[in-house]
């Protein structure tokens, strides 16, 4: 494809969440804007893609590895919150309720979409258990959250460990990212031993 606009539409169109009615939109406000202003998106993209790459203890996004929440000293080592993607993390920090350590699986388990135990970041998380007394399963609470806690419940179960799951007032269905911090300071406080 050779035309310019064609082929941002095409590239917007991939994102999550944007349809070919928005991609169209969006090209074509792009393409109203200042040089400087295009310039900067185009950077900030090319920039996380450089600079940032997953720690390769807890799977968070990092420009330094280990990352901040493997390194941090005032965290505590005995306590791991489990999430399914990076950016469950922020919401979980904003709470200010946790200062353990995290691990990021990388998904949750769907066979609809061929994704087991495999795929995501399971083996490392039981190659992180020495000195832990609890594990927190923050993973969303929908289908597929919820069978990825259970599965990794039983595994941890059997070796000794705490295993809580956030008592959700969350709306069942939703993503931890959509939950307002209070809600989920309640979830965390009140969570429950699987
Ligand atoms: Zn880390």
């Amino acid at each position: 494809m050779s035309d310019p606009l064609a082929q941002l539409v095409d590239e917007l169109a991939r994102l999550p969440g944007i349809g070919p009615k928005t991609a169209t939109r969006l090209a074509y406000h792009l393409l109203k804007v200042s040089a400087e202003d295009a310039g900067r998106l185009a950077e900030a993209i090319v920039a996380v893609k450089e600079k940032l790459f997953p720690c390769s203890r807890c799977n968070s996004i990092t420009d330094v590895d280990p990352c901040v929440y493997c390194t941090d000293p005032l965290r505590e080592d005995n306590r791991l919150c489990v999430v399914e993607e990076p950016f469950n993390i922020r919401p979980v920090e904003r709470t200010g309720e946790y200062r353990g350590r995290y691990h990021v699986l990388g998904g949750a388990l769907s066979p609809q979409r061929g994704i087991g135990p495999e795929q995501l970041a399971v083996a490392g998380l039981l190659e992180r258990l020495d000195g832990v007394e609890e594990v927190i399963l923050a993973t969303n609470p929908d289908v597929e959250g919820e069978a990825t806690a259970l599965y990794l419940a039983r595994l941890l179960k059997p070796r000794g460990i705490t295993v809580t799951r956030l008592a959700f007032g969350m709306p069942v269905g939703g993503d931890i990212d959509y939950t307002d911090e209070v809600t989920l300071a309640r979830s965390l406080a009140g969570r429950q031993e699987l």
